[in-house]
């Protein structure tokens, strides 16, 4: 027997690149104090953490955000805001911080517990810095707009106030799903690190995997000869995105029968994503430099939110390919370009698009096509496209349309004509097979949100809860009818991302102040000429019309039943209510706006 052979393997230093400053940050108490600060915790007043901040949490505890060790204080968030770094000089291009409403608890020099929605202890922190911040300012800086269509561009409800301070973590948030799949930046490291790989190149995605990106990430795993880390964004992605417990799915399936599962570590992010385009591609490269990546594979668009209430995309398509490439020797994370790729029935392979010639036959489908035309549709995507198992189990999340859900949010002044119209329109959905829920404004207000008035936040607050339970009811397959004056355009804004943009559909109720005056069922408009009620929409408190709805309806010159008809065609249209045998039917459109109706 050879002699060499019973040696045993010399362990080898990782030759992975360390994280950025060098160290990983760890948050997390040693065992041994867990006792002593979790009864301590219990005598501290305690703020509830929104779920995006959950996710920084944990980012910040296990080291993701490394070198950064706690939410910014002011000079970091001023010098992230103007130069994209923190106050040490490192490189940082999103603000992470914890906004909060000012409370009577929150004081300098205090402990503090911080705790999820369930109200489980997740980390102690010591108040060393209290600031107001500027919303507008960090949306323009940031996002580069306060266009309210981007997801995060509007953040009224994040809090007037940051806090920052020392943070002790006794336990990271609790997920129950693939846990074998989530890991710390240390436990991805050592996973790297025992294939023996010098380069790893990380994809970012929020999106399923088709046949393109798996020629893609295979090219990229060639190009830098090492590991691929596949690591998908499970936090907070865009509205409307495909959930991620589908997304892992087919992750899992498609890395199981391909060729490069022994060169594909797939790691699930839990990070809550800003749509921040090149400020995030920036992001994303450094996040993953600390879990082990010197590359980062970053295409078109990356990050992006879509377009802006124009109908412009925020980003040119390359502008985060830009950015990162610009900083990308200074951070030691190399960028694998993301070339377009075109598939070539005639040879049923995947090639470049800038080197087919103008006369060979080509196809694609574009990530909106998939998500508009064939998910939201619940069609099949074709086998050249997304593998069969793939495409399986999106068929199981996305049934065909007219079993999924949808929301119709009805908005006006009050007397418009909205409860008449939406009474209507279930009355002619349930003829044709689909169950519906009313949410009418003035109902709820006598359960769901009894007690509240007509104060701007308390306004808001019912129609979030309106918009939580449609996001539900959607959710699970069923149709919500919303009926509620709604005034305001950016909470409006928050419910269509609730529910997601492409179950959600706005009915603009658009009766002239005069006409709903003279109709006035309800006697309001008369007590508030007379003063008797205040803050009245559309006397003495502003109604905000939408800017893109989906339908307008004219209630002086149509009928109720004439409305609720047209609804009902548009939804036909749309999918959402199956064609009758024998009836004609409607050309499907791609873009949710009304078309030739
Ligand atoms: P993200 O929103 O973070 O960019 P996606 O899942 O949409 O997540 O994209 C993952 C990566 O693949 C990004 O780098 C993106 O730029 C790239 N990408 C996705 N689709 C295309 C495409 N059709 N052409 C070029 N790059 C693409
Ligand atoms: P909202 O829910 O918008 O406050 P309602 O539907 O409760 O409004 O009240 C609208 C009133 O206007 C009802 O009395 C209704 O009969 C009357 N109305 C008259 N014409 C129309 C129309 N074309 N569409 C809807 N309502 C109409």
């Amino acid at each position: 027997m050879n002699a060499m052979m019973t040696q045993p393997n010399p362990v080898k230093p990782s030759t992975l690149i360390p994280p950025y400053g060098d160290e990983l940050v760890n948050l997390l108490v040693p065992p041994e104090a867990l006792d002593e600060l979790k009864a301590y915790a219990s005598h501290l007043p305690s703020l509830q953490l929104s779920e995006r901040s959950i996710c920084d949490l944990e980012l910040l505890a296990i080291g993701g955000f490394s070198p950064l060790r706690q939410f910014m204080p002011r000079d970091d968030h001023q010098r992230v805001l103007e130069e994209m770094r923190l106050s040490s000089g490192h490189l940082f291009p999103i603000p992470v911080t914890l906004p909060v409403d000012p409370e009577p608890t929150i004081h300098l020099d205090r402990d503090i517990a911080l705790r999820n929605a369930k109200n489980d202890l997740l980390a102690v922190m010591t108040i060393e810095a209290i600031y107001e911040w500027d919303l507008k300012q960090v949306a323009q800086m940031v996002f580069g707009t306060i266009d309210v269509r981007h997801p995060l561009a509007d953040m009224p409800r994040w809090g007037k106030l940051n806090l920052s301070g020392r943070l002790q973590v006794l336990q990271l948030p609790h997920h129950a799903d693939f846990q074998e799949l989530r890991c710390t930046p240390a436990q991805t490291r050592a996973r790297l690190a025992a294939s023996g790989c010098e380069n790893v190149v990380a994809f970012q995605t929020r999106n399923p995997l088709h046949r393109v990106h798996e020629e893609l990430i295979t090219r990229a795993i060639q190009r830098v000869d090492g590991m691929l880390l596949l690591h998908p964004v499970v936090g907070l992605t865009k509205p409307g995105d495909v959930d991620h417990y589908t997304r892992v799915r087919t992750y899992k399936a498609l890395v199981q029968g391909s060729a490069i599962a022994d060169r594909t570590l797939l790691a699930l992010l839990p990070l809550a994503m800003r749509l921040a385009g090149p400020r995030e591609a920036l992001w994303h490269a450094l996040i993953r430099r600390n879990y082990g990546a010197n590359y980062l594979i970053v295409g078109r668009d990356h990050a992006s939110p879509g377009v802006d209430s124009q109908g412009k995309p925020f980003y040119g398509p390359y502008d985060a390919q830009a950015l990162v490439e610009r900083h990308s020797a200074e951070l030691g994370v190399g960028v694998i370009p993301f070339e377009e790729l075109v598939y070539l029935p005639d040879e049923d392979r995947y090639e470049e698009r800038s080197r087919v010639p103008s006369q060979v036959r080509t196809a694609s489908i574009s990530g909106t096509q998939v998500r508009q035309e064939y998910l939201n549709k619940g069609r099949r995507l074709p086998a050249w496209f997304t593998r069969p198992e793939v495409a399986e189990i999106l068929a199981e999340a996305y049934p065909p349309r007219h079993r999924q859900g949808v929301c119709l949010w009805f908005t006006g002044l009050s007397g418009a004509g909205k409860s008449t119209t939406a009474d209507l329109l279930t009355a002619f959905l349930l003829e044709h097979g689909r169950q519906a829920t009313v949410l009418d404004g003035d109902v709820v207000r006598t359960h769901l949100s009894k007690g509240l008035g007509f104060s701007k936040e308390d306004r808001d607050t019912n129609i979030r809860r309106i918009g939580f339970v449609a996001a539900e009811i959607v959710r699970h397959g069923g149709v919500a009818i919303c009926a509620a004056v709604s005034p305001y355009l950016a909470t409006r804004q928050e419910v269509r991302d609730m529910v997601g943009p492409d179950h959600f559909i706005e009915v603009f109720v658009d009766t002239p102040l005069e006409v709903c005056e003279q109709r006035d069922a309800k006697g309001m408009y008369a007590k508030a000429r007379r003063g008797e009620i205040t803050g009245f929409t559309g006397i003495d408190d502003p109604y905000e019309p939408p800017s893109t709805p989906e339908i307008t309806l004219d209630t002086v010159a149509q009928t109720p039943e004439a409305n609720a008809q047209r609804i009902l065609a548009y939804l036909r249209q749309r999918g959402f209510v199956r064609a009758e045998a024998g009836s004609q039917l409607f050309a499907e459109g791609t873009n949710g706006a009304e078309g030739a109706l």
